[in-house]
């Protein structure tokens, strides 16, 4: 059977947990947190980064030092993890969802203007892919109309728009460690990036279950104390540890996912040249990181056929998201600005292969000739 996924390992990470767990400090800002920290602040030019449980919890933590209150609007794709939606909802936010563009499965940047009102906070471009998003506009559009920027990187460690890091470019931005991402932390973890300055201690502070426990250590308060609301956001140093084995060969990772990814690519060109498939886009600007490798087949019921057939063929592959607008919390929680032109019937189409760090070129092969057979 050829897996869909598994979480990457490159060696080292077995050492460095070993290593925090004999050491005096295994709960969170630890060693190896200290130095994901420094590598990632030094990689993202950020002004703070800060390890967390969760890219959902760094969202929700993003929600909280925007001051996302009830009857606040925050504009986002449908076509994205709960998390993102969840984060501002859990706050009484509204969402509301904008088409995505066919090409990227990225946020359509040129329907975000008409789907803001007087209440609207936020826009979350979400990175599909690790693909960018087109993000001088969404930009551009925040500083005109004074909204903020959260980008949702989950998936985006090690892309780029026109040479700017993704996670790097809007007021905040997250990653996700989870074990399905490029990079985890033993399973679970995410990151906050803070790009704006005024944010950075409140941040420390929400994320210290809401004491400035961070200054104190820092020796710049004699006692600390409950200063504003907050949880615990921090992750535990073990996992930072084997995070760190990770970052360690970042590159390596990436090097070796684009590999497979361009496999992939040139060994379905054919199929797609001959109009039976479609292929991602990466956009002219923008460096991916072999997030995902996916197709588009053309509709839902050659989908379903095609997922079968490969796992008759011991391969296994998925499809991804259930647009959230038309989920029950969604329906909820959300609205649908304007028509759903691309949304649903473009997300019914897509099937993820299976991609991650060090898969077989064999493997690639087989499911190749696999997906060239059904369509024989
Ligand atoms: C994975 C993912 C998340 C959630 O990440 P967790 O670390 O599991 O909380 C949020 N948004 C997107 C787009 C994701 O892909």
């Amino acid at each position: 059977m050829i897996t869909f996924n598994l979480p990457p390992f490159t060696g080292n990470e077995e050492k460095f947990v070993l290593q925090s767990l004999k050491s005096p400090k295994i709960s969170g800002d630890g060693h190896f947190t200290q130095k994901c920290h420094q590598w990632f602040e030094d990689k993202l030019l950020s002004k703070k980064v800060l390890l967390t449980t969760s890219c959902t919890h760094a969202l929700e933590m993003t929600a909280i030092l925007l001051n996302i209150q009830e009857g606040d609007e925050i504009i986002m794709p449908s076509y994205t993890f709960v998390s993102t939606a969840n984060a501002f909802v859990l706050r009484g936010a509204k969402i509301v969802f904008v088409d995505i563009r066919p090409d990227t499965m990225n946020i359509d940047e040129k329907k975000i203007e008409q789907a803001i009102t007087h209440k609207t906070k936020v826009i979350v471009p979400v990175h599909y892919a690790g693909v960018a998003c087109e993000m001088d506009v969404i930009m551009d559009i925040a500083n005109r109309h004074t909204l903020f920027v959260v980008e949702d990187a989950a998936q985006g460690m090690m892309s780029s728009y026109k040479g700017k890091p993704l996670g790097s470019i809007g007021h905040f931005g997250t990653f996700s460690f989870h074990e399905t991402k490029n990079y985890t932390s033993a399973g679970e973890g995410g990151l906050l990036i803070i790009n704006d300055e005024k944010f950075v201690q409140r941040a420390e502070i929400i994320r210290e279950k809401g004491t400035n426990r961070s200054q104190f250590f820092r020796d710049m308060v004699d006692k600390y104390s409950w200063v504003d609301v907050g949880s615990s956001y921090l992750m535990n140093d073990m996992s930072a540890a084997y995070l760190w084995g990770n970052i360690e060969k970042a590159n390596d990772i990436n090097n070796n996912r684009l590999a497979s990814w361009n496999k992939y690519y040139t060994g379905l060109l054919k199929l797609a040249n001959k109009g039976s498939i479609e292929l991602p886009t990466i956009p002219k600007n923008c460096t991916h990181n072999a997030h995902m490798f996916y197709i588009k087949v053309k509709d839902l019921e050659t989908r379903s056929r095609l997922i079968t057939y490969l796992k008759e063929n011991n391969i296994l592959s998925v499809f991804h998201y259930i647009p959230l607008h038309s989920a029950p919390a969604g329906l909820k929680f959300g609205r649908f600005n304007d028509i759903d032109e691309f949304t649903t019937v473009e997300s019914e189409k897509l099937i993820r292969l299976p991609m991650y760090y060090q898969i077989n070129d064999n493997s690639i092969k087989i499911i190749i000739e696999a997906i060239n057979k059904f369509y024989q």
